[in-house]
């Protein structure tokens, strides 16, 4: 007895060791800034003390910063990206032609010098050694006079000046509904750097990637304006907003925020004059801020009901995906329909409940994809808004729409969106770079639709029960790292004991849809085809002449394993039979059965993405 329990115990140890790569590293960034905001000219003038720890096998010659707001100017590549898309993001465009026949301007082509984004570097050292810098549209390159060594932590201080865009995407001042100041991407921010090498993407709109680290953030602006940011708010009895018996200090008009955050990725802060904020615990002992505009009594009250229910978002999640590491977590109106940060997220606020609740659960999902596992947006755009997606609509159900148990695939609309793109022909391998889509169209359902469609295809495959222990064990494994998709899948393979390369490989990396069909049906055989480039493993459900049902399991060879027999509703009390497996060169299978089947269903649970489902169902007449 003991004996087993030793082995056991190093089986564990081995399998825990062996899901993460073998001398994996990460750099480490800890920040201190200051910024000192002239809040009429939407100018801010920073100072950044950043050390910067270089864990990786190399030493680094060059670094290299990101000046998001730089995007915002005339000619930029975010500029001739909108121009020629062919279907432009709505928001950064205007519609110059007629509703008819559009003709789309991109709203960066037209700013002003005082109304576009910039951030100036106008003094920069690494360890006390003035180093020289170079700009390329959003990326600051900067070449070291003494390389940082492996295991160094280098100091980099740095003086920056940054003028606040118009309000085009994420950051910027004076949104549509009236938030002064939304500052996201904000900040000269250390590029990635990580086993594929550096992430120097400049910013065409889409996502981000950066390394983990504290951030001290103290801000000086307007005593009369309310911050609501990232991390934690450290002098909430000297600042307006947080605590009903401050007393605001200030100096030359102006108070001093101060803000700290641990083990983050990102920092966004959003201010305004008229901002409230209201605050919840969850059961779990997060707290939670809303930092909005009360425009009016229906706004209030969506808002209140928001927080409430967001508590309970923190604690389906922590009990689904893993606790949420973090003490707060801040729910800011900012101009953009909805972007996340660490421990915090920037919203538009003027929405019916529905979609305020779905937004904020959206976002605060990302605090698992993207936040707590440092997903690279730019690379695996679909590992995140697809996987968060996942989380958000299993929330809003559960918590929302108070369905309890969840439906055997509680994602059907994210599969039929995929159905739609599938055959749009203008899907793209969702293994591709997320800024390289030909259009926006077919990046938001691959990330979003297709992402999600993965994830529930994978409890279809492997067995919702391992689905879930997969999720649990890939948050102990990988919490604030930057986890690949296989990653994930190796977590998944040694959960359930089924070999995975296929399904990552043909699901992520191509455009292969499924479409198995029922042949033909006769009193002892139920004939099957894979019409398709893709085998897939099949649950078959067969009711008979008699009024008894069967399930009948045909594992795929490559699988290489079993799903164990899964606890669905749909199948309460129904035997299964798990048949000899298939496998993908062989387009053809026979079931034999010894009573007559007078009904015949291909994956009643819907989970299997087959994109032509009227020939998976027979009926006999
Ligand atoms: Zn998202």
């Amino acid at each position: 007895m003991k004996r087993f329990a030793i082995i056991t115990f190093l089986a564990i140890l081995a399998t825990v060791a062996n899901a993460q790569r073998p001398g994996y590293w990460q750099q480490h960034v800890d920040y201190k800034m200051d910024v000192e905001v002239d809040e009429n000219n939407y100018k801010y003038q920073g100072d950044m003390v950043l050390k910067y720890t270089n864990n990786s096998n190399k030493e680094l010659p060059k670094i290299y910063f990101h000046l998001y707001f730089n995007a915002f100017q005339p000619g930029s590549m975010m500029d001739y990206r909108l121009s020629n898309i062919k279907d432009p993001d709505a928001r950064m465009t205007t519609n110059i032609g007629t509703k008819e026949n559009p003709k789309y301007q991109s709203r960066i082509a037209v700013l002003t010098p005082e109304q576009i984004g910039y951030q100036k570097v106008n003094k920069l050292s690494v360890n006390g050694q003035p180093a020289s810098f170079k700009v390329d549209g959003t990326i600051l390159e900067v070449t070291l006079s003494q390389p940082i060594k492996r295991e160094e932590t280098a100091t980099i201080e740095m003086q920056w000046e940054a003028q606040v865009p118009e309000q085009i995407r994420r950051s910027g001042r004076n949104s549509k509904e009236g938030v002064a100041l939304s500052m996201a991407q904000w900040y000269p921010k250390m590029a990635q750097f990580d086993d594929f090498g550096w992430h120097l993407d400049e910013y065409v709109a889409r996502e981000f990637i950066a390394p983990f680290g504290n951030f001290d953030v103290t801000i000086h602006l307007n005593k009369d304006y309310v911050v609501g940011a990232s991390g934690k708010l450290q002098n909430p009895t000297q600042v307006k907003g947080y605590d009903r018996k401050a007393k605001i200090t200030s100096q030359n008009g102006k108070a001093t925020w101060n803000f700290k955050a641990e083990n983050i990725h990102d920092f966004v802060w959003a201010a305004d004059p008229k901002f409230v904020v209201d605050s919840a615990k969850s059961n779990g002992g997060v707290t939670i801020y809303t930092v909005f505009l009360p425009t009016n009594k229906q706004v209030k009250e969506n808002w209140a009901t928001a927080l409430s229910l967001s508590t309970e978002f923190f604690d389906f999640c922590g009990s689904h995906f893993g606790a949420y590491p973090w003490s707060t977590y801040s729910i800011i109106q900012g101009g953009d329909g909805g972007m996340e940060y660490g421990t915090a997220t920037l919203i538009t606020g003027g929405r019916d409940i529905k979609s305020l609740v779905g937004v904020i659960f959206h976002e605060a999902a990302h605090s698992w994809y993207q936040q707590l596992f440092g997903i690279n947006e730019t690379v695996d755009e679909w590992f995140d808004e697809g996987f968060t997606s996942y989380i958000e609509e299993l929330a809003f159900q559960n918590v929302f729409e108070k369905k309890g148990a969840l439906e055997s695939n509680p994602v059907i609309n994210a599969y039929r969106a995929y159905y739609k793109l599938a055959l749009s022909g203008k899907e793209e391998p969702m293994s591709l770079l997320a800024d390289y889509y030909d259009t926006n169209y077919a990046y938001g359902n691959e990330a979003y639709n297709k992402g999600q469609v993965l994830a529930e295809q994978l409890g279809y495959i492997i067995g919702k029960d391992n689905l879930q222990k997969t999720f649990l064990r890939f948050y102990e494994l990988w919490k604030f790292k930057h986890p690949t998709p296989n990653d994930f899948k190796r977590v998944a393979e040694e959960v359930s004991g089924v070999n995975l390369k296929w399904y990552f490989n043909l699901f992520t990396n191509t455009t292969r849809t499924i479409d198995y069909a029922i042949d033909r049906v006769t009193d002892t055989e139920i004939h099957l085809t894979n019409k398709s480039n893709f085998a897939m493993p099949l649950d078959i459900l067969v009711e008979y002449e008699d009024g008894s049902k069967e399930l009948f399991y045909i594992p795929l060879r490559e699988m290489r394993g079993e799903k164990p027999v899964e606890n669905l509703s749909i199948y309460q009390g129904i035997e299964r039979t798990t048949l000899e497996d298939w496998f993908w060169t062989n387009p053809n299978y026979a079931i034999k059965v010894t009573k007559k089947p007078v009904k015949v269903q291909i994956d009643p649970s819907l989970r299997l993405a087959d994109i032509e489902s009227t020939d998976n169902n027979y009926n006999k007449k």
